[in-house]
């Protein structure tokens, strides 16, 4: 018989952790299954040279835990992803967690029982069955290889850096990078001196800030525990959850030396959230607010790169509206003779050779070693490839077609008893403060449903689905914020954009932090109205 549990959990990372720790506290069995050989989610599988956190190392972290807050250790205002990574370790033995964990287990599929009110769960190690299931797959966990033909002929070294290898070695060779998001940013700056030659294969340019990454003194860490309630809060009533004051002036109600002032105090204090957040309240809602942005950008670029070439391709000309990135030196990297930069727009890649990659102008890169720095296929990514089967036999596929449809990210009408962690229109914020408000939402959803069931008869009749029409207005509501905000302009995967095929969606709800807790108390305080009855 397939082993049975109340919960079970997909995917160990930060989300599923804190899901398991909540449950067992109301005395459920908790079960969590991950397809990698050990925990953490994104923290397990990117593990490329310069994986960093760029949100403040204060915040990226359970806030539930007051003596860890005060006690853990760690060093610099940034963490490196084995941080993070020893972190969730760190949780997980703290609270006794390890043996509720089961690792190199896929899920495959999930199929809902009518008549005994389960879930029917196939994975890579056999059958389980629960009365609850909760997907934490994790919104950037798919890979996104890049579409480029004759992948196969290449002899050489290709990585992704989503499943960065153990052993590797680039030391004096001929490298490649493709992408240059948040991820191929920090890899590039990372191993630029390392390499023999590197270079970066570029579709659109960045406005990237400096990180600034320094070591927080011991007054710094002793100011923040002493007021660990007062920054949670803060946390929480703010749109991006980054402990950053978040900006209430708009970008033309001042004269442009002001503009200039405010716009170079942010640069030199560095970090993506301090500059798009705590500068002006309007950079992502007003074209000559951004406009401004983007130009103070651009003399930045202007300043660190010499060579006008290279520095003519890492100039952007569109909206600053892409996921707010940051570096430490990226622009710099560019003025070594042994970097340079291809513009794929101009020159796009037509195929691998077996010793590099050709460009439409007929030019072959040599290379060693190519490195995909692609990003994923974010979202609804992880759970196309699975065949979860909800109420009167609707595959969540087929729910999906026209775009991956939720409740508030976390459930979806016709999957009763199914959440998500940060599923598909989740809000956009820092990571751990806004998984901690599903996490709480959820489990307080399930411990409503199940005091709804009294009686303890078997099957256990219990049952939380959300309403169609709960679907259908956060959809409306993402969209609407959506077409308020001038994200929309560029082709992101905020909106299914970075993949060539990609259906275009609102993927992400972009309100802001405080805007998707509210919604979910108000939910919540309606007795659950969105939902249908128990
Ligand atoms: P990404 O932001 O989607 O960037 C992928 C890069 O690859 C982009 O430059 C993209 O170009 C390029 N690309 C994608 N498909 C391509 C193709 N077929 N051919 C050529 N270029 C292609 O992915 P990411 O950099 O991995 O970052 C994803 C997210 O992970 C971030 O937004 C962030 O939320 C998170 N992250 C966070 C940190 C951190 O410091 N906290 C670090 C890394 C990642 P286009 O721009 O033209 O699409």
């Amino acid at each position: 018989m397939a082993p049975s549990y109340d919960v079970l959990i997909v995917g160990a990372g930060f989300g599923g952790i804190h899901q398991l720790y909540s449950l067992l506290q109301l005395g459920l069995t908790v079960k969590v299954v991950d397809k990698a050989a050990g925990l953490g989610g994104t923290w397990y599988w990117n593990r490329y040279p310069g994986a960093m956190s760029d949100s403040p190392s204060h915040l990226y972290r359970y806030s539930w835990d007051q003596d860890d807050l005060q006690s853990y250790p760690w060093s610099d205002n940034y963490l490196d992803a084995k941080d993070v990574l020893a972190y969730l370790e760190h949780v997980v033995d703290r609270h006794g967690l390890r043996k509720h964990l089961q690792f190199n287990t896929e899920l495959l599929s999930a199929k809902r029982n009518p008549e005994d009110y389960t879930w029917g769960v196939e994975t890579s190690q056999g059958p389980f069955q629960c009365h609850y299931l909760i997907t934490a797959l994790g919104l950037l966990s798919e890979p996104n290889w890049p579409n480029i033909p004759g992948r196969e002929l290449f002899r050489g070294d290709l990585y992704h850096t989503s499943r960065w290898p153990d052993k590797y070695d680039f030391t004096g060779k001929r490298v490649a990078v493709i992408g240059n998001g948040a991820t191929g940013i920090q890899l590039i700056t990372r191993i630029a001196p390392e390499v023999g030659s590197l270079l970066c294969f570029q579709r659109h340019p960045q406005y990237s800030v400096p990180a600034r990454r320094r070591t927080v003194t011991q007054e710094e860490r002793d100011q923040i525990n002493n007021s660990y309630d007062e920054i949670w809060n803060h946390v929480r009533d703010s749109a991006g959850g980054m402990g950053v004051t978040e900006s209430k002036t708009n970008t033309m109600s001042v004269s442009p030396a002001e503009r200039e002032r405010v716009y170079q105090a942010a640069w030199d204090e560095g970090g993506p959230f301090r500059f798009c957040l705590g500068t002006f309240a309007d950079l992502y809602t007003d074209e000559a607010a951004n406009h401004s942005a983007c130009e103070f950008f651009r003399s930045k670029i202007a300043q660190i790169v010499q060579d006008p070439e290279k520095r003519r391709k890492l100039t952007p000309t569109d909206f600053y509206a892409r996921r707010p990135v940051c570096d430490s030196g990226y622009f710099e990297q560019f003025n070594r003779d042994n970097v340079d930069i291809v513009d794929i727009l101009e020159t796009p890649i037509v195929g691998f050779t077996s010793d590099g990659l050709k460009t439409s102008d007929g030019t072959v890169y040599m290379l060693d070693m190519i490195i995909c720095a692609t990003g994923f296929n974010a979202f609804d990514g992880p759970y196309k490839k699975l065949n979860i089967v909800g109420r009167d036999g609707v595959t969540l596929n087929d729910h999906w077609r026209d775009g991956p449809s939720t409740n508030m990210g976390m459930a979806g009408a016709n999957f009763p008893n199914l959440f998500m962690i940060n599923g598909p229109q989740a809000p956009l914020a820092n990571v751990p403060p806004a998984i901690e408000g599903q996490v709480g939402f959820i489990t307080r959803a399930i411990s409503h449903a199940e005091a709804h069931h009294k009686d303890h008869s078997v099957p256990r009749k219990v049952t939380i689905e959300s309403t169609k029409e709960g679907e259908d207005e956060w959809g409306a509501f993402c969209n609407l914020i959506r077409d308020m905000t001038l994200f929309k302009t560029v082709d992101s995967y905020y909106f299914g954009g970075n993949i060539e095929g990609k259906r275009r969606f609102v993927y992400v709800f972009l309100g802001g932090l405080n805007l998707f807790l509210q919604k979910l108390k108000e939910c919540e305080e309606s007795g659950y109205s969105s939902f249908h009855p128990f």
